[in-house]
């Protein structure tokens, strides 16, 4: 079958039910990392690779941030299953006209984020390739027990921290090639090129055992929901005026008013859901983390699907659902 029928989700779970399963897997292929017994105890394990031209453009990327990135968005898995993340391992295709100064400058972008972590770098592997590829590799430590997809009910309250679609919209007027670089533009930017890994407030989250599902937003909101959905065998109804958007985003967003902030990708934010039981003790956690932590909707049974509403409370129609490395939108 053509991967671009499949999606890259469908090959996914193709892979995943012919996995063979050995011993200690408590969590395999499906969440946001898995979840693996050692003699002690238990590890997260996630990974996540980056390849020029099809996830950064070295024209628009510096190699500093690139690195930042590289090793964020593997931290936002950690965090996406309320984890710690401890050890990097990470490997680099280089193409042969690169000089040593450039790796130089993509690990002064990985050792910063991972300094302000306390992660380190314990290995990883070193080849020739055609183009720049990273593949990052990191193990964390679960808090409690670590929190997957598949836990939401009817009912529960769905959550984002953060705001919704900067990075997106950053890119996309990027891509425009907007001359004038305002303040609110370089705010998208900087979303885009560093995104925040959101690791303390995923780690109170699990530590309180407050989220019944949870999953970081990487390839747009409402295909993340989808995965939360799917796992979990609930729907959902997004209020659309809830949406968390910065400043930068309102000013910016003109024609493509609410596409980024429901389906644009690369927001990094923690998406979660509550029992209603819980809303003052999460009101209560976003302080504590640093960060906004905004009610979005309910989680609904599975039949009415995944559906978003204006203020009015009108269906608004989703063109695209988020990001499909295979499947054409
Ligand atoms: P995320 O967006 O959180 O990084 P992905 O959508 O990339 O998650 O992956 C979903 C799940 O599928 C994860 O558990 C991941 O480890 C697993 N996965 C992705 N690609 C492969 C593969 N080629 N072989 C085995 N498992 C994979
Ligand atoms: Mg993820």
């Amino acid at each position: 079958m053509k991967l671009s029928r499949l999606g890259e989700f469908g090959l996914i779970d193709r892979i995943r039910r012919k996995a063979a399963v050995g011993r200690g897997v408590r969590l395999g292929i499906g969440d946001d990392a898995a979840w693996v017994d050692h003699p002690r105890g238990s590890s997260l394990i996630t990974a996540d690779l980056l390849i020029e031209d099809i996830h950064f453009d070295l024209k628009w990327t510096s190699l500093k941030d690139l690195g930042y990135k590289s090793l964020a968005v593997n931290l936002s898995d950690i965090a996406a299953m309320g984890g710690i993340p401890a050890y990097v391992m990470l490997s680099l295709g280089i193409p042969a006209h690169f000089e040593s100064e450039q790796i130089d400058e993509l690990y002064r972008g990985i050792n910063s984020l991972a300094k302000k972590h306390g992660v380190t770098v314990v290995g990883g592997d070193t080849n020739m390739a055609g183009s720049l590829l990273i593949s990052v590799c990191v193990i964390g430590h679960p808090i409690n027990r670590p929190i997957r997809r598949s836990g939401a009910h009817v009912g529960d309250d769905i959550y984002v921290t953060g705001t919704l679609g900067d990075a997106a919209l950053g890119l996309s007027l990027l891509r425009q090639k907007r001359r004038r670089h305002s303040r609110a533009l370089g705010q998208l930017l900087t979303r885009h090129h560093r995104p925040t890994p959101r690791i303390a407030a995923g780690a109170l989250l699990a530590r309180r055992e407050l989220p019944t599902a949870m999953i970081d937003i990487s390839d747009g909101l409402i295909q993340d929901l989808g995965h939360i959905c799917a796992a979990s065998r609930v729907g959902a109804l997004i209020q659309q005026d809830k949406l968390p958007l910065s400043r930068a985003y309102r000013e910016l967003a003109g024609k493509t008013a609410m596409r980024c902030a429901l389906s644009g990708g690369e927001d990094y934010e923690l998406l979660f859901c509550a029992a209603p039981r819980q809303r003052k003790r999460i009101e209560a956690l976003s302080s504590q983390a640093s960060v906004a932590i905004t009610r979005i909707g309910t989680c609904a049974p599975v039949a009415s699907g995944i559906g978003v509403v204006d203020a009015s409370g009108a269906a608004v129609a989703v063109k695209a659902r988020g990001h499909d490395h295979f499947k054409k939108q």
